[in-house]
């Protein structure tokens, strides 16, 4: 059979583009501190900056108001955050002492937890591993989150710029002054169309980072600045749909198994979202084998499954979408989060937990040490890398690092596949991370081979399971048509390896036309799958990509 190797087809990464010398233009707007990415990270380093500087005013210090800036590429906060999501209450109440769970935007507390071992037909209790305990925690999504905490920062005088992507760092030799906005309203062809706006720079004393998952902007970084880690960065997909239903949900259910191959590693969860509501989401990490592995379409094959179906069954599909999330942990963690004038937190440098699939406080606490670390290097009027580093020593000393110590080879376990990986994720579990000593080394997910073979067919029935088409629409995605493209498609694309994106992508931007790769770049829903192991993502005009209410 043949294989493909997705990284000989990927382009490599477009590093002037996002990585800019030139000087800043006469009309660059100056702030003290810069934010890229309205998400929990972003936000939470906004509210610690903006409280540390009232704090220290109202007690009569002398620091000056700071002029604090977030960049958001969503139309408004939250249309482009995903997330499972259950939520580990710890950083909202570190970010917000004087407030009760009750007062969080947080949907209800989990009201009980289970998790299933599933073959085709059958769904079989397991005991829930200790690292999928989430007794305590809330199931909330993460859109009315992120709305909520860009309120709060709103309230306290940030200044949230929606609709403005990031294109470019700005930078004067290693030291980051800024960045430069995407244009807006080009045409197919790039030039300049009705509604034309020029990019924009902003210069910051400091600029955070904290633009999610497969962030553009960090990886151009830490390939300029040549700052690597021990693995590099894995991935996986999530694929994500909120449906109103008739019968409640009343435990948090987590499943293994089918429909996945048992050499891929992932999982579904289920959520309750309130009495009518629940989120419904299948994650498959991007080392699998199977050249036409299609994580939409193995969402809606487990929708047919007899746990699922009856839930589901006379219920209304609301929204859907896909994110991808980094899944490396530990030894994937860049040996630098800071530098000259920079910063990044969350996602991008990959704090999450796969085990227990967890990020968000994660994500809000490194946005906290960020504030806290620019916060001290303003006041002390120096913001080099050396003054900078102190937010590294705050992570590596914080619970961030101490959790992902813990589960430091689990996912990586799994490499071997289902049955072993469960067996050595167990003696990890006991052992407290110890077993099996050492790092088990990573490939990047684009250097996996993967075989083509001939899925069976399947036809989405339109009220229970759905074709990527409709999926899209119901992501509220409406960019316009006449967007120039933003994906960077490799050379040497064969049939087979456009075959292979098309199934990559959970939004159908790739289809395969005859033996040629069409792209439908405005479907885009900025999940960055074939980032990872495809086309190249770039940012594009404000606004663009889903529009995601309650994800
Ligand atoms: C399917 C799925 C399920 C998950 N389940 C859970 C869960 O149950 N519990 C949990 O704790 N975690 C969960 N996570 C992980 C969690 O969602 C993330 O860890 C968390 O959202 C990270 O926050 P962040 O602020 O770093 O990134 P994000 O939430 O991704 O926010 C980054 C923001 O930056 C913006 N942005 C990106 N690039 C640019 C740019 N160039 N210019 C301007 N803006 C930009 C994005 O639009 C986005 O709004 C899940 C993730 C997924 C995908
Ligand atoms: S083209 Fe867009 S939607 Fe499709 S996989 Fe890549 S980032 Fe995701």
């Amino acid at each position: 059979m043949p294989t493909i190797l997705p990284l000989r087809h990927q382009p490599p990464l477009p590093l002037d583009r996002l990585i800019r010398r030139d000087p800043p233009g006469a009309e660059a707007i100056e702030m003290d501190v810069l934010i890229v990415g309205a998400g929990p990270a972003g936000l939470a380093c906004a509210i610690e900056l903006a409280r540390l500087g009232k704090r220290e005013r109202d007690g009569g210090g002398d620091m000056p108001e700071l002029n604090i800036g977030v960049l958001e590429k969503a139309g408004s906060l939250g249309e482009h955050s995903l997330s499972g999501s259950v939520v580990n209450p710890r950083a909202f109440r570190e970010l917000f002492p004087e407030l009760q769970p009750s007062d969080f935007p947080f949907r209800q507390p989990v009201p009980g937890e289970a998790v299933y071992f599933l073959t085709e037909g059958r769904a079989q209790r397991m005991p829930t591993p200790p690292t999928m305990h989430n007794s305590g925690y809330y199931t909330a999504s993460i859109c009315e989150m992120v709305r909520w905490l860009g309120e709060r920062a709103e309230e306290l005088g940030v200044n949230i710029f929606a609709g403005f992507p990031a294109d470019a760092l700005l930078v004067d030799g290693s030291k980051v002054r800024g960045v430069r906005t995407t244009a807006s309203g080009l045409d197919r062809t790039g030039q300049p169309g009705s509604g034309y706006a020029e990019p924009t720079d902003l210069t910051a004393r400091i600029t955070v980072v904290a633009e999610g998952t497969r962030g553009a902007l960090g990886q151009a970084w830490r390939e300029w600045q040549q700052v690597g880690s021990p693995n590099p960065q894995l991935f996986a997909l999530g694929v994500k749909e909120i449906w109103e239903v008739k019968r409640p949900l009343d435990t948090v259910i987590h499943t293994l198994g089918w429909p996945l191959p048992t050499d891929a590693f992932g999982g579904s969860f289920f959520y309750p979202l309130g009495p009518s509501q629940v989120a419904l989401g299948l994650v498959v990490g991007l080392d699998y084998h199977d050249a036409s592995l299609d994580v939409h379409e193995l969402l809606q094959r487990l929708k047919l499954h007899p746990l699922f179906r009856p839930h589901l069954e006379g219920g209304q599909l609301v929204e859907w979408g896909a994110k991808t999330i980094p899944e490396g942990g530990y030894y994937a963690l860049p040996a630098r989060k800071s530098g000259d004038g920079v910063l990044f937190a969350g996602d991008t440098v990959g704090f999450v937990d796969v085990p227990s699939l967890k990020g968000i406080h994660y994500a809000m606490q490194s946005g906290m040490y960020a504030a806290r670390a620019a916060y001290t290097a303003l006041k002390l009027g120096d913001v080099s890398g050396a003054a900078l580093s102190s937010y590294d020593r705050m992570i590596d000393e914080s619970y961030i690092v101490a959790d992902l110590r813990r589960t430091r080879n689990m996912r990586l376990a799994f490499k071997d596949g289902l049955y072993v990986g469960g067996v050595k994720a167990g003696l990890m579990t006991v052992t407290g991370g110890r077993f099996p000593g050492g790092r088990i080394a990573m490939p990047e997910d684009a250097t996996t081979p993967r075989t083509t073979s001939a899925p069976p067919p399947f036809t989405p029935d339109g009220t229970l399971t759905f074709s990527k088409l409709d999926a899209v629409f119901k992501s509220g995605n409406a960019t316009r048509d006449t967007i120039p493209s933003h994906l960077l498609v490799g050379r040497d694309v064969t049939a087979e390896v456009a075959d292979f994106y098309s199934h990559v992508c959970p939004a159908g931007v790739y289809e395969r036309v005859g033996d040629e790769l069409r792209v439908n770049a405005p479907n885009c829903i900025d999940c960055k799958a074939t980032d990872v192991l495809g086309p190249r993502w770039t940012p594009r005009e404000g606004g663009s990509g889903p529009k995601y209410r309650s994800m």
